[in-house]
C-alpha cells in the first residue's frame, strides 16, 4: 500500500480510511494495518492522550503531515477497555482479504476493509473486559407520554428482558440493571442523560424510527425466525419499540453477527418488588457505597461456584419477587438441600468444575470464540449430567426436578466434544492443536507426516552422511534457505566432485561450513510443510464444524446453562443457611411483619471480623404497624431500620433468612431513607433532598409497602423538624397504611404515637455505667427515656469544657420544660464566656467520680471506701 497519492494528495489508502470514518463520525476507528490498529488525525490525538500512548505522524495529507498512533492488535484489548471505561466507542476496521489478493488487482489497490464490530460499552463480549460475576446488560428505553417501555439484554449471557416504565420510573429500574449503556430516542436524550448518568449507564441516542412499534415487531420476528411473537408473551407499543431498537443496535454494533438471544422474558408490574434507586443505595443491596461487591448484601450472602449462579444470584436479590408461588418453589429446593448436607456438598464440588457456558455460547455465536469455548461447553456438559445424576436419586421438590431433567444437554454433543477436543484446549483457532488424535484419519494423517518429517530428515542426513563418505554431514534448517546440508570447508570438495556434484547444489559458503542443496531434501521439505499447513486446515474445518454444532443447540445449551445456575444459587444459600444457622421464613399474603432474633448479616459479619457479638432484635408490626424508634445516636437504629428491609428483600428472593422466626405478609414496595443521601452536587440541600424523598414516598406507598425513615425533619429547626416528622408519622399510620419504623431523635413524637391505634413505640437501649455511655443495642418496647446525645458527643470527643456546657445548658433547658414558665433561659444561664468558673473548669477526677455516686445506694462500709477512694484521686 505504498502507491502515491492522487492529484489532490490524497492515496488511494487515505481515501479509503476517511470513507470508512465517514460511515463512523461519533467512533474512534480502529484501521487496521498489518499486526496493528492504526488511527489517524482527530481520533489519533484522542487515543494517544486517552492512552497515554506516544502521537506520531504518517505520511502527508493535503499537504499536512497525518497525526498517528497504533495499538498492537495482540495487546488491544486492555487498549479498548480503558476507551471504554472513558466514555469512548471503538468502530475496528479489518482487513478482509489477503494483501496479495489486493496486489493482484493492480499497483493502486488497497486491502479491502470495513468495519467488522462498533464496541461499546453495553455490548462487551471478551472475557478480559467483562466481571465474570455480573451481567452486562445493553437497554433501550422506549417511551411516549405516559406510556414507555425498558428493555434490556444481555450478549454475553443471552438474557432479554423487557417491561412496561414510565419514564418517572426509569430510574428505580435502571439502578436495579445497572445497565453500561442505554439506547434513547435522540429527542429524549437530554432529558434523560442524568437519569442515565446516575445509574452509571452511558447514553447512546439512535434516531426516532429506531423506536417504532411495527418496526420493531418485525425486527424481533426475523430475529427469532418466528411469524409470530405470540409465543413469547403480548406485548405494548412501547415494549415492541424498545425491543426492536434494542436487536437493531445489536445489529448495527455486530454488523450482522448475530449473538445469542433467549427469547424475551415480559415482566409484568406486580411481578417483582419495586425498589426505587435512593434505597437501593442505602440499602445496598447488590452494591456497596463504594460500588463494588464487597460490603453489599449480595457480598455477603453470595456463596455460588459459577459465574453464571453468581449471576442469577444478582438478579434475585435485585428484582426480590411478589409471587408467593415463586417464592415458595425458591424456599422449597432450598429447603430440601439444607435437610441434605452432603448432597449439597456434592453438587458444590461438581459445579465448581462448570465453565462459564452463557459466556462461551455467546462468544461463539458471534464467532469470537475459540477452542477453549468448545472446551468449556464440553465441560460444563458432563458436570451437568453428573449433577443431574445427583439430584435424580433424590426425590426433591418442583424447582430442582425440574432443574435435573433440563440438566441433560443436547443429544450427543457432549460426546462429539469429548471426542473431537484435546483436555485442554487453546484460546484461539488459528494455531491449531486443539483436535484430539484420532478423531479424524486425514488430519491424523497430515499429522503424522508433519510430525515424522524430522525422523525422514534424520534418515536423509544418514544416507547422505554414508553416501558422501562425510560423517560429520550434518542437515539443517536455516530461515532462509529452508532446509541445507551443511559440512566443513574441509570436507566440502567431496560433494563438488562427480557423480555427487549431480545431487549437491552449492548454495552459501560460510566462514566454517558450507550449504548444500537437493532435490530430495526440498522435495520433503515442501511436503512437510504441506502436511503442516493442511493439518491446520482441517483442524479450521473441524472447529468450524464443532462451533455450528454447538449452534444448532444453542437454546438448549442456554437451558442447561440456566438450571445449573439454579442448582448453584439454591445450593449455595443452602450452603450459607447451614453454615450460619438461617431459617425458613413465612411469607403470606397479610400484612403482618414479625421477626423473632433478627440479626443484619452485613453487620453482623463485620462485627465477627472484630470479634464482637451481634444482638439479635424482635420486630412486630404486625398489630400496630408503625414503630417509633427512639435512641441515643450510635445506638443501633439505623442498623435495626436496615436490617428489617433486608430480611424481606433475603426473604422474597428465596433465601432462608438471618433470624430465628420471620413471618411476613409480602412486600409490594420498599422504600428507605437511611443514612444522609448527600446530594449537594446537585445544589440541592439535604433538607431539601429529605422532603422530596420523603414526599415520593408518602405519594407512593400503599398498604403493602415497607417504609423505613430515619430522622426525618432533622435538617430544619427543632420545631419545624418536629412538625413534619409528626405529619409524617400520622400520614404513614392513617392515610398510607403501611408498615413502617420510623427512627427520630425527637422524644416529643413518642407521645404521638402512644395516641395512635396503629403505632407504638421502641427504643434502642443504652446505659450508663461509671459515667460512660454503654450501647446494648437491644431494642426494646416503648419509649428512650433520655436521649444521651451529650454523652454521645463526648464519646466522639468533643472538648470536655464544651460537654460540661452542654450538660449545664441541658440542665436548664430540662427545669424550664418542666415548671412550663416563660422565663428567660439567659436568667439562668449566663453566656459562655461568663459562666460560672465551676461551668468552664473541665471537672476534677474527684468530681468525675461523684458523678457516678448515689449515696443512698451505699452502705457504711462502701462510704468509707468512696471517702479513702476520693482522697487518692484529689
Ligand atoms: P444509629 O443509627 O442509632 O446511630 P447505627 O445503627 O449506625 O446507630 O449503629 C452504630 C454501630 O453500633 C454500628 O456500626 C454497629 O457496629 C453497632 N451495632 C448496631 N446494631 C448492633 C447490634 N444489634 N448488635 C451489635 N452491634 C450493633
Amino acid at each position: 500500500e505504498v502507491s502515491g497519492p492522487d492529484s489532490r494528495g490524497v492515496t488511494p489508502m487515505m481515501a479509503q480510511y476517511l470513507e470508512i470514518k465517514g460511515r463512523h463520525p461519533d467512533a474512534l476507528l480502529f484501521y487496521r494495518m498489518g499486526d496493528f490498529y492504526e488511527m489517524f488525525f482527530e481520533d489519533a490525538a484522542r487515543a494517544a492522550e486517552a492512552l497515554d500512548i506516544a502521537l506520531t505522524t504518517r505520511g502527508q495529507h493535503l499537504g499536512r503531515d497525518i497525526p498517528m498512533c497504533g495499538v498492537p492488535v495482540g495487546t488491544a484489548e486492555s487498549y479498548l477497555l480503558q476507551l471504554i471505561r472513558k466514555g469512548f466507542r471503538v468502530a475496528i476496521a479489518e482487513q478482509l482479504e489477503d494483501p496479495a489478493e489486493a496486489r493482484k488487482r493492480g499497483s493502486k489497490s488497497v486491502v479491502r476493509r470495513d468495519v467488522v464490530r462498533l464496541v461499546t460499552p453495553g455490548t462487551l463480549t471478551e472475557e478480559s473486559l467483562l466481571e465474570a460475576r455480573r451481567a452486562n446488560f445493553l437497554a433501550a428505553f422506549a417511551g411516549s407520554r405516559g406510556e414507555g417501555a425498558l428493555a434490556w439484554a444481555d450478549i454475553s449471557t443471552g438474557a432479554f428482558g423487557v417491561k412496561a416504565c414510565a419514564v418517572r420510573d426509569l430510574g428505580a429500574e435502571l439502578a436495579r440493571l445497572a445497565p453500561r449503556e442505554l439506547l434513547v430516542c435522540d429527542e429524549q436524550e437530554r432529558e434523560l442523560e442524568a437519569v442515565a448518568g446516575e445509574a452509571g449507564a452511558q447514553v447512546t441516542p439512535l434516531p426516532k424510527g429506531a423506536f417504532e412499534a411495527g418496526g420493531g415487531e418485525r425486527q424481533l420476528r426475523a430475529w427469532f425466525g418466528v411469524a409470530t411473537l405470540d409465543g413469547f408473551g403480548s406485548f405494548g407499543k412501547a415494549e415492541l419499540g424498545a425491543m426492536g431498537a434494542l436487536v437493531d443496535y445489536l445489529d448495527l454494533t455486530q454488523k450482522g453477527a448475530r449473538p445469542h438471544l433467549s427469547p424475551p422474558v415480559r415482566e409484568s408490574e406486580g411481578d417483582c418488588v419495586e425498589i426505587d434507586a435512593a434505597t437501593r443505595a442505602s440499602l445496598e443491596v447488590t452494591r456497596a457505597m463504594g460500588g463494588g461487591r464487597a460490603g453489599s448484601l449480595l457480598g455477603c450472602v453470595d456463596r455460588t461456584v459459577t459465574a453464571g449462579g453468581a449471576r442469577l444470584l444478582e438478579a434475585r436479590l435485585a428484582a426480590p419477587s411478589r409471587r408467593l408461588s415463586v417464592i415458595a418453589a425458591r424456599l422449597d429446593a432450598v429447603a430440601a438441600l439444607v435437610e441434605r448436607p452432603g448432597l449439597v456438598r456434592n453438587l458444590r464440588e461438581e459445579l465448581r468444575r462448570a465453565g462459564d457456558m452463557d459466556r462461551a455460547l455467546s462468544r461463539l455465536a458471534l464467532d469470537r470464540g475459540g477452542p477453549r469455548d468448545l472446551g468449556a461447553l464440553r465441560d460444563a456438559l458432563g458436570v451437568a449430567e453428573r449433577v443431574a445424576g445427583l439430584l435424580g436419586g433424590e426425590d426433591l421438590p418442583g424447582l430442582l426436578a425440574g432443574a435435573a431433567e433440563g440438566l441433560w444437554g443436547p443429544e450427543g454433543l457432549r460426546e462429539l466434544l469429548e471426542e473431537a477436543l484435546v483436555a485442554s484446549p487453546p484460546t484461539l483457532a488459528r494455531d491449531g492443536g486443539f483436535v484430539a488424535a484420532g478423531f479424524a484419519g486425514d488430519l491424523d494423517g497430515a499429522r503424522r507426516l508433519r510430525d515424522e518429517g524430522r525422523a525422514v530428515i534424520a534418515g536423509m542426513q544418514a544416507e547422505y552422511a554414508e553416501r558422501t563418505g562425510v560423517a560429520s554431514l550434518k542437515i539443517r534448517h536455516n530461515g532462509t534457505l529452508g532446509y541445507v546440508v551443511e559440512v566443513s570447508t574441509a570436507q566440502a570438495e567431496k560433494l563438488r566432485r562427480a557423480p555427487l556434484d549431480a545431487v549437491f547444489h552449492h548454495r552459501q559458503t560460510t566462514g566454517s561450513a558450507v550449504r548444500f542443496a537437493t532435490q530430495a531434501l526440498s522435495e520433503t521439505e515442501a511436503r512437510l510443510l504441506n502436511a503442516g499447513e493442511e493439518a491446520l486446515a482441517i483442524e479450521r474445518r473441524i472447529f468450524g464444524e464443532l462451533r455450528s454444532a454447538v449452534l444448532a443447540e444453542a437454546s438448549g445449551l442456554a437451558r442447561v446453562a440456566g438450571r445449573l445456575a439454579e442448582v448453584d444459587v439454591a445450593s449455595g444459600l443452602a450452603d450459607l443457611a447451614l453454615q450460619e444457622g438461617w431459617t425458613r421464613p413465612v411469607l403470606d399474603e397479610s400484612r403482618d411483619f414479625e421477626v423473632r432474633g433478627g440479626r443484619h448479616p452485613v453487620v453482623e459479619a463485620a462485627l465477627r471480623r472484630q470479634g464482637k457479638p451481634f444482638v439479635a432484635n424482635d420486630c412486630d408490626l404486625s398489630a400496630r404497624p408503625v414503630k417509633l424508634l427512639t435512641g441515643p445516636n450510635m445506638g443501633g437504629k439505623s442498623t435495626y431500620l436496615r436490617q428489617a428491609a433486608l430480611l424481606a428483600v433475603l426473604a422474597q428472593a428465596g433465601s432462608f433468612v438471618p433470624a430465628e422466626r420471620l413471618r411476613m405478609g409480602l412486600v409490594s414496595r420498599l422504600f428507605s431513607r437511611v443514612g444522609a443521601s448527600d446530594d449537594l452536587a446537585r445544589g440541592r440541600s439535604t433538607f431539601m433532598v429529605e422532603m422530596v424523598e420523603t414526599a415520593a414516598i408518602l405519594h407512593r406507598a400503599d398498604d403493602r409497602s415497607l417504609v423505613l425513615l430515619d430522622e426525618i425533619g432533622r435538617g430544619t429547626a427543632t420545631w419545624d423538624g418536629l412538625s413534619i416528622a409528626w405529619a409524617v408519622l400520622e400520614h404513614l399510620e392513617g392515610v398510607s397504611r403501611c408498615r413502617a419504623i420510623f427512627a427520630t431523635h425527637y422524644h416529643e413524637l413518642a407521645e404521638l404515637a402512644a395516641r395512635l391505634p396503629g403505632s407504638a413505640s421502641a427504643h434502642v437501649a443504652a446505659t450508663e455505667w461509671n459515667g460512660d455511655l454503654v450501647f446494648l443495642h437491644e431494642v426494646r418496647e416503648g419509649a428512650a427515656d433520655r436521649s444521651y446525645g451529650v454523652q454521645v458527643a463526648r464519646l466522639a470527643g468533643l472538648p470536655p469544657k464544651v460537654v460540661a456546657r452542654a450538660k449545664a445548658v441541658l440542665r436548664a433547658l430540662e427545669a424550664r420544660a418542666r415548671e412550663g414558665g416563660p422565663r428567660a433561659l439567659e436568667d439562668e444561664l449566663p453566656l459562655f464566656a461568663q459562666a460560672a468558673p465551676e461551668v468552664m473548669r473541665e471537672p476534677s477526677a474527684v468530681e468525675e467520680r461523684l458523678g457516678t455516686v448515689r449515696p443512698d445506694e451505699l452502705s457504711p462500709r462502701e462510704a468509707l471506701e468512696l471517702v479513702y477512694e476520693l482522697k487518692r484521686l484529689a
